[in-house]
């Protein structure tokens, strides 16, 4: 079976050598406080910092899902307000977890076919926090690095933070447009669930510090004080790491990926364009997301293709929240081999 599920999506396909390499080294059962963890903690730090282009300034953390970003973010640098920004479903519930904690979040729907417009978010000279989500897994769109550094030019007494988990690792952020940027790697990293990345500017560390918020094992304080270490606050996925570690050794520079994601994200529109009643479901093709294509059609065409799919070993993910019905989507992610896309194409193309 070949997941094209935007995440868990397929691994890369060294994984299981790496696994037993991991086993044969003895990393699997390392000591998460030993000199020989702090090398692998450093060097994929390093690793993670080259090749995806990170600003040396920034410091990356380790936590275990997107989701636990969402908290630290409330507990750490939300000291009343945040501002959420959001298009979909994961924005959406960044914003209800975020008011379950602090009762001061606040939300800024926009359309899903509609592009993020910066003018629109002037929130003084407070110390907020401005949630947005890069790419919106649920419905396929995406924020221009560009967009997303005009409302931190315009608010830059605010911490602006990015939901970047369905593509980083497969497009280049501009890291320096905002000052936390976090993604788990189930996702455009080819790796296995259970492991997030929270990359954070000098700005959201000195907010933090100041906040000083530090009632949680991952409170970022507490976190920060650890990773000057090359530490973390608990015992981590080790495996995890050394998998992201030997996946960064292998990995194309960040630039050159995001050319064969945008070529094959050309490809699946002009694809869909060419489809009777397959279509994109994002008619503006100016915020289509790179990295994950929703396709519509009818609740029973829908149906009806995801089971072929299965029985001919294509696992396609399933629309999401209210979209669930009437779409399905397609992973564009790094670890998918042309080949696979092309006989993906090749089963849609009779089904259509
Ligand atoms: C998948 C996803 C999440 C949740 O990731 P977890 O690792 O399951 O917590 C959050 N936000 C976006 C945009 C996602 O695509």
């Amino acid at each position: 079976m070949i997941s094209f599920y935007p995440g868990p999506s397929k691994v890369y396909a060294q994984i299981p050598r790496y696994v037993k390499e991991a086993h044969d080294a003895g990393i699997l059962s390392m000591n998460h406080r030993s000199d020989e963890f702090i090398m692998i903690c450093e060097r994929t730090v390093v690793l993670m910092k080259e090749k995806l282009e990170i600003p040396a300034d920034y410091t990356v953390f380790f936590a275990s899902s997107a989701t636990e970003c969402w908290e630290i973010i409330a507990q750490s640098f939300v000291s009343k307000r945040s501002y959420h920004i959001f298009n979909g479903a994961f924005g959406q519930k960044w914003h209800e977890y975020t008011h379950k904690l602090k009762g001061g979040a606040r939300d800024y729907p926009f359309g899903r076919e509609e592009k993020l417009h910066p003018p629109q978010y002037n929130f003084g000279s407070g110390d907020g926090v401005i949630c947005i989500t890069q790419n919106e897994t649920s419905n396929g769109t995406q924020v221009s690095n560009e967009l997303i550094r005009q409302v931190k030019e315009k608010n830059p007494s605010h911490v602006v933070a990015v939901d970047a988990t369905s593509s980083m690792g497969g497009i280049k952020l501009d890291f320096t447009a905002a000052d936390i940027w976090f993604a788990s790697v189930q996702k455009c990293f080819g790796l296995p669930a259970g492991l997030a990345i929270m990359i954070c500017s000098p700005q959201a560390i000195n907010k933090a510090v100041e906040m000083g918020e530090n009632d949680h094992y991952n409170s970022a304080v507490f976190m920060n004080e650890m990773m000057k270490k090359w530490q973390t606050t608990y015992t981590p996925n080790v495996m995890a790491i050394y998998l992201l570690m030997r996946t960064l050794e292998r990995v194309k520079p960040i630039e050159e990926v995001e050319r064969k994601i945008i070529k094959r994200y050309e490809q699946w529109r002009d694809f869909l364009k060419d489809q009777k009643r397959f279509h994109h479901l994002i008619r503006n093709e100016e915020v289509h997301s790179h990295t994950v294509i929703p396709v519509h059609d009818t609740p029973e065409r829908i149906t009806a293709v995801k089971i072929a799919a299965k029985e001919k070993g294509f696992l396609l993910g399933e629309g999401y929240g209210d979209l669930k019905k009437d779409t399905f989507r397609i992973a564009n992610f790094p670890a998918h081999k042309k080949s696979e896309i092309q006989q993906l194409r090749k089963f849609l193309t009779k089904q259509d």
